[in-house]
């Protein structure tokens, strides 16, 4: 298999998103481009890039016509000012293959990595939703418990006028909405900032709930 641009050799490295799953690429020891065999699910980490590419802006590409070296397509050029990133990358069609000049795949993972602040490797799609579960599964059983409280309260003051100061069911529902609202944040959000707020958030209604249930 050789490079596409300049049919140097390719070598393969090693390359991880910021999932934390291996991507192997191939270098070209030449021109320094970089071949993936499919698009990337995520974006790759910048130190692992930066091992092997600096990013190069404003490439203008001397050769017209690229050819696949798998199953020789022709290349088609994907124009990352899409995504504002400005880099330059060539696809093949048949087998969804990707040629990265010298430059590009560094300039395209920098501008990931600036635009969307890396998400803890935790945060994978199965995580989120084991997450958003557990904090549902924790917001019921806060819920079920407030209102054995209440129902307690009513039966020991079935004699007497209602408790008017205290938790009551505005405050558990207001509790509620919070605490989705806070699950939201912290199990979609995609930026760091918003995924605290909503962890912050989810912190001060658990401990709204608990004095719902244990009192003051
Ligand atoms: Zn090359
Ligand atoms: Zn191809």
């Amino acid at each position: 298999m050789k490079c596409p641009l300049c049919e140097g050799e390719f070598e393969t490295v090693e390359l991880r998103t910021v999932g934390a799953r291996t991507v192997d690429a191939k270098h070209c020891t030449q021109c320094g481009g970089f071949w993936l065999e499919r698009s990337l699910e995520e974006p790759l980490m910048p130190e692992w890039v930066a091992q092997y590419d600096t990013p190069q802006p404003n490439y203008s590409l001397k050769a017209s016509d690229l050819f696949c070296p798998i199953d020789d397509s022709r290349l088609e050029q994907v124009d990352g000012n899409i995504d504002s990133a400005g880099s330059r990358y060539w696809q093949c069609n048949d087998c969804r293959g990707q040629f990265y000049p010298k430059g590009q795949l560094a300039l395209l993972t920098n501008h990931q990595a600036k635009t969307n602040p890396r998400v803890p490797a935790l945060a994978t799609n199965r995580g989120r939703a084991a997450m958003g579960i557990s904090l549902v599964a924790v917001l019921f059983v806060g819920v079920m418990a407030s209102f054995n409280r209440f129902n307690y309260q009513l039966n020991a003051a079935s004699n007497s006028p209602l408790p008017t100061t205290g938790p009551n069911v505005y405050t558990l529902i207001l509790l509620a909405l919070a605490y989705i609202a806070g699950t939201v944040l912290a199990v979609l959000g995609r930026k760091l900032p918003l995924i605290i707020t909503g962890w912050a958030v989810i912190a001060v209604c658990m401990l709204g709930f608990a004095v719902v249930i244990f009192g003051p």
